[in-house]
């Protein structure tokens, strides 16, 4: 059985769904790929989704996604009746909403997926942060978007990462890691120097430092997701594989009663 990833403190949120589908499933003993490369446009990229939502026991045929461009624009989804081909022509990289039953997602391959819950003002996030969109602050963007938006307070916000490349695999030049060393004064947390001009990133643990100083309590920020390098066979590497597929990391508010 293949498993999808969850964060246990977002699994525990009662009217919340949410997951990172697998790089394949096995069904009836074989092994399903979904490897496109013409990003969502496949008819293997549409099974895999509507096996991965069956999965999460929404039976909706579609997920709201936007055109990720590594930027740091916020789509706010606050019309219930749009089309999902409409936003998905929509450049930005991260969409957040109050509508229910209305499944947001992201598409990653070593960046990193983030889910944003505020159960106060019941309202959903997710942001795809990888470097460039981690340099351009796109979490903070986010949850300065949720509080303009709805009023959120970032106090209440809960922050669950998936499956990204971490700093134990991530190695990049000087000029890729200096924007982060010049920002932080705690870099040392997911800066380490190797040998000369090379640098090991843990993207996720930037964004943690990140959604602290935007104001959302440490003890509810969550970065236990696996490293997709580390762990290939179960999750898609860009990095470690070039052309390859991507994972969804979903998110759908429930209605409240
Ligand atoms: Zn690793």
């Amino acid at each position: 059985m293949v498993f999808s990833f969850f964060v246990d403190a977002l699994k525990k949120q009662p009217l919340l769904v949410h997951g990172t589908s697998p790089r394949y499933y096995v069904i009836n003993g074989k092994r399903k790929l979904f490897c496109s490369y013409e990003i969502g446009s496949s008819e293997l990229f549409f099974e895999h989704q509507k096996i991965f939502l069956h999965s999460l026991g929404v039976e909706k045929k579609f997920l709201f996604r936007v055109k990720q461009v590594h930027g740091n624009y916020v789509y706010v989804l606050k019309d219930a009746n749009i089309s999902d081909s409409k936003v998905a022509h929509c450049e930005a990289d991260a969409i957040i909403t109050h509508v229910s039953d209305c499944p947001i997602m992201v598409l990653t391959a070593d960046c990193v997926p983030i889910i944003i819950y505020d159960p106060i003002k019941h309202l959903a996030g997710i942001v795809h942060a990888g470097r460039i969109g981690t340099q351009k602050q796109i979490l903070t963007k986010t949850i300065e978007a949720l509080s303009r938006e709805y009023g959120s307070n970032p106090k209440d916000l809960i922050v669950g990462m998936g499956p990204a490349i971490r700093g134990c695999c991530y190695k990049v030049d000087e000029p890729c890691a200096q924007p982060f060393i010049n920002k932080s004064s705690s870099y040392l947390e997911f800066v380490k120097k190797t040998e000369k001009n090379k640098f090991y990133l843990d993207l996720p643990q930037i964004n943690r430092i990140e959604g602290f100083e935007a104001a959302v309590l440490m003890k509810n920020i969550y970065t236990e997701g696996p490293c997709t390098s580390c762990e290939n066979y179960r999750w898609y590497s860009y990095r470690k594989e070039g052309i390859t597929g991507r994972l969804m990391t979903m998110v759908m508010l429930q209605p409240r009663k």
